[in-house]
This record gives C-alpha cells, structure tokens and sequence, in this order.
C-alpha cells in the first residue's frame, strides 16, 4: 500500500471523515489476520520421545511404524509376540491420557491407512480404512447425498480413534457410535486377521468398540450411513431448570435430528443460563453443497481469548455468544457440514499451562438437581483462580449396550468441560482434587466420566464408574495372553493406579 505524505494525509482525514475509518478498518483486518493459531508441538514427529495432546505424558517409545499394507501389519505382530515387545497403536493423538503409546513399545501409526474402500449407495453403508478421518468419509460419500449416523462435533479424528472410544457427538437419533458398526476387520493380538460382526459368538466387538486399543488392530470397518437432509438450525436461550422437560420434548417429537447446548460459565449466569442448537429436518436430502472448510478460525480465537481473561470477559464473551446463535437462527445446513465444527480455534499454547477436557455423565433426568449442586460447589467467578472452566458443552450420549467398558449405563447427558490451569505440583494437585470432587458430585448421581481425557481420577472412581472393568480386564489377559497391546491409560487404571494410592 502506497502511503500519502502526513500533511496530505492530516487532509485527507479532515476533509474525509470515510478515509479514517479506512484506515481503523484495514488495520483491525490486519490484526486480526495476525492473531496466531498457535500449533501444538506433540506426536510421534520428535524422535522417540512423545506425548498427546496436553503434552502431559511424555514417554520415550522404541520407535513408529507407518501403516502400510495389511500383512506387515501382521506380520509386526507376529514378531512382537515372540520378541516380547509391546504395540500401542495412535490415530490423530487426540486422545489425552497417554492413550496412544507405552515407555518402549512399538507405535502403529495409522494414518497412512486410510482408503475408503467401498461405497453401497443402496444399503448406505461405507467401507473404509481405519487410519481415515471422518473428512476422508464424508469427501467421499457427500456426492452420493449421503451422511454419517454418528460422529463427534469435528471431523478431524480418525475411525479407529473414535470408534476405540465409541465417540458421540450431536445426533439424537442413532444410538451409540458402536452400534453404527456392521461388520469389522481386526488384527487380533495373536495376529489372526478376523471380520467380525454384532453377531459374533466370540463377541469381539464388544470389547475392540470402546476398547483404546488394547484388544488388537482395527484395520477396516463398515459403516451404516443416513441421508444427507438439509437441516433448519433453530437457538434458544433457556433457564437451566427448563432443559429436561425441554430436552424430552424434542426426543419424543421426531422433527429433529440434531442438538446441542452449552451452559454458561460467566460469573453473572454461572450455570443459570444456557442455550441450545437444534438441527431440525426439512425432508430435502443433498449432494450439491460443498463440505464446510474450516474458517473463521482466527476471529473464534480472539473471541475465546477474551473469555479466558475471565470476570467481565467472560460475560461479555456470553452475550457475545447469545448474539451469535440468535443470528444463525432459521440458517439451513447440510448434516454433513453440521458434523463438520471447528476445532483450530480452541488451540491454546502457552508455557507453563495447559488446557485438557474432562466429560462427566449425568442421567437426563438427574441434569437439574446436578446442576444445583454442582453450582454450589465450583465459585461462580474463577477470573483469578488457577483452576479456570471455559467452557460447558452438553451432549446427548444414549444408553449404549454394545460395549464391555460403557459409559452410558443409561440415557445420559455428557457435560464436555474445557479447563485451564497451571503445571506447577501444587496447580496440577489442586486440579486433581477438583476433579476428583466433581467425579465424585458425578457418581453420587449414578453418572461417570469419559476415559479418551487425562486421568485426574483415581483407580477406585474409575472401578465406581466402569463396573464391567473386572470382565474388561478378564477379557483382555485372555485375549492378548502376552500383554502385546499397552498404553499409558491401560497401566494407569488396569496396573498401577495413582502413585499415591499404591
Ligand atoms: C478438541 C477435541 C474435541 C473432541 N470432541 C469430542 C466429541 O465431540 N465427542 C467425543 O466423543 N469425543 C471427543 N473428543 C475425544 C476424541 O473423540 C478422542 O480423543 C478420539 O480418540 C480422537 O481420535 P484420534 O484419531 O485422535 O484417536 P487417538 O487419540 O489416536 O486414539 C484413541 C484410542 O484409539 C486407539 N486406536 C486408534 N486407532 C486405532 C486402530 N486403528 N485400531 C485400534 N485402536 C486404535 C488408540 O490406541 C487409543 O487408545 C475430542 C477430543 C478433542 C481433543
């Protein structure tokens, strides 16, 4: 850009009050394109040395091995079993407990894995490698105007990743992630290459869906898949009482598809004011629109920055929020791209913290009496607190009967909370006694909490909240006799427990 000499500028603006504004305008655009998006450092990228998400984990790893075809596969398998090295196998790393690697043991990278297979346009239904991502999937099957029954809120994670956890994200309709599963490939941990379906007698499913890897390799899987209907997104802001009768409401009328909500956790509606995103049907089903790119990422960043500063903030960052969803109320959007949220703008990297996930079950009809417990429980502004909530995100996870390790024992709520604090002893103590508090507040009410997150928990909540963890544990010594799949998570709650409980 040319710029004028000060004088004739000093003019320009006098006479031209447009060209200041000019000027405030490209420079907010140039800040805002400044904002970084901060990139995490993890993953098997640095050397043998490797971590998750949260980087909390580090572990030094014998080495990686990129998933090439099917047979090498098992044939590093095989040999492990006679060499008495350990796998552990990683999809994106978006897991947060150390879910995807063991001190020494071998990592199957499975990315490179990623084909989709077959497509059957008539049984809807999508074959497809493990190492793929649900974008991979959805690329692929969007032209045939169809769509995923269940995902989590992004499309960034890889199948075997997800199904490992039996994922859920916004879908009401379709029961767990695991009962989307028709038939599967897996690697056993004896080194057998098995397909596998629900009506296996030897009942493999159950334990490799939801299983974090420890039960052998899901190499593909076939999926059932639903139309791609055009959606009509309606918001509203409710009370917090009103959300269960609300929430029954909408499963008994069958007229939506999706939902969604989140809970306030700004000091002057601290878990008083929240509000939901339905995704309703029109019956228009679609191949022509384009899948969403992720954007916008740098504005989302800026706006959750300013609700971490907390207090004021944080209020602010609410209405900001409310004004939000006010506007794309009556929007139309695709299943697809409602399955497609961002994710680069929640990035946050900063020396000395860290942000983690923890999920915590709630039976439905339980959500309000929790809530009001719960409220008394956290302080309502945590502005200069270590231990900061940033966000609450509320998710229908129905009764799952497909799985060994279930977290929904019943038709539950998931509260996704998103957490800031420091990495010093004291500040990750603190963290672990809030949580472990919270757990407990969660399994007075018959809930539990999701395992893919960082193990705050102690070995004794995690018997409370997984009571199929005894036969989980059978399972596994006799399905993989010679301990070949381990993961940090698998010692932690199977092995050894918090070193302070041993
Ligand atoms: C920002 C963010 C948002 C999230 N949102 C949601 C959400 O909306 N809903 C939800 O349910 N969860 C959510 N999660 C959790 C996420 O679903 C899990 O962490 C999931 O495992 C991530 O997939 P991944 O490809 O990164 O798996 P990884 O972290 O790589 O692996 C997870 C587990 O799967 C095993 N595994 C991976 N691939 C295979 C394979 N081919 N065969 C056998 N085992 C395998 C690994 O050993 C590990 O135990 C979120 C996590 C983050 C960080």
């Amino acid at each position: 850009m040319k710029l004028l000499p000060i004088k004739l500028q000093k003019h320009a603006l006098h006479k031209n009050p447009w060209f200041l504004g000019l000027i405030v305008f490209m420079f907010s655009v140039w800040i805002v394109l400044n904002i970084p998006i901060e990139k995490r450092k993890y993953g098997l990228s640095q050397s043998n040395l490797t971590t998750d998400y949260t980087g909390l984990l580090p572990e030094r790893i014998k080495g990686i091995v990129k998933a090439g075809d099917r047979t090498e596969l098992q044939r590093i398998v095989k040999e492990a079993n006679k060499n008495g090295h350990h796998i552990s196998v990683a999809g994106l790393q978006h897991s947060q407990g150390g879910h995807t690697y063991y001190k020494d043991s071998v990592v199957l990278d499975m990315k490179t894995f990623n084909k989709v297979l077959e497509i059957d346009e008539q049984y809807k239904t999508v074959k497809v490698e493990s190492g793929a991502t649900w974008g991979d999937v959805q690329a692929a099957i969007q032209p045939y105007g169809l769509a995923l029954k269940v995902t989590q809120s992004q499309s960034i994670f890889t199948i075997g990743g997800s199904l490992s956890v039996n994922a859920h994200g916004r879908d009401i309709r379709f029961g767990p992630m695991a009962g989307t599963v028709k038939e599967m490939t897996i690697l056993t941990p004896t080194g057998e290459i098995k397909t596998v379906t629900r009506n296996d007698s030897e009942e493999w499913l159950k334990y490799v869906l939801g299983g974090y890897g420890l039960f052998g390799v899901i190499l593909d899987v076939t999926l059932e898949l639903t139309e791609n209907e055009v959606y009509t997104i309606h918001t509203r802001v409710l009370n917090i009482k009103d959300y269960e009768s609300y929430f029954s409401n909408l499963l008994r009328n069958d007229d939506t598809a999706m939902h969604y909500a989140r809970v306030s956790v700004a000091p002057s509606t601290f878990l008083d004011e929240m509000y939901i995103i339905d995704y309703k049907k029109t019956g228009t089903q679609d191949n022509q629109t384009p899948l969403k790119e992720e954007h916008g990422a740098r504005i989302g960043k800026m706006a959750i920055d300013l609700g971490r500063k907390g207090g004021s903030w944080e209020d602010l960052f609410w209405e900001n929020q409310k004004l939000l969803i006010k506007s794309i109320d009556g929007d139309k959007i695709t299943r697809n791209n409602a399955m497609r949220g961002n994710s680069a703008f929640m990035e946050y990297t900063k020396p000395s913290r860290v942000e983690v996930l923890q999920e915590f079950f709630i039976p439905v009809d339980q959500y309000e009496e929790y809530i009001s417990d719960l409220k008394n429980m956290l302080p309502d502004n945590d502005k200069d607190d270590d231990f900061k909530i940033h966000n609450i995100t509320v998710r229908y996870a129905p009764k799952d009967n497909y799985t060994g390790l279930n977290y929904a024992k019943e038709d539950m709520f998931g509260l996704v909370v998103l957490i800031q604090h420091g990495l010093q002893e004291n500040e990750m103590d603190n963290a672990e006694a809030i949580i472990q508090k919270w757990t407990d507040l969660t399994l007075e009410y018959g809930g539990s909490y999701y395992l893919p997150y960082y193990h705050y928990q102690s070995k004794e909540q995690f018997q409370r909240s997984y009571p199929g963890w005894g036969k989980f544990h059978q399972e596994k010594l006799k399905r993989d006799p010679n301990g070949l799949f381990q993961n940090i998570f698998y010692n932690y709650y199977f092995i050894e427990g918090a070193s302070h409980e041993k």
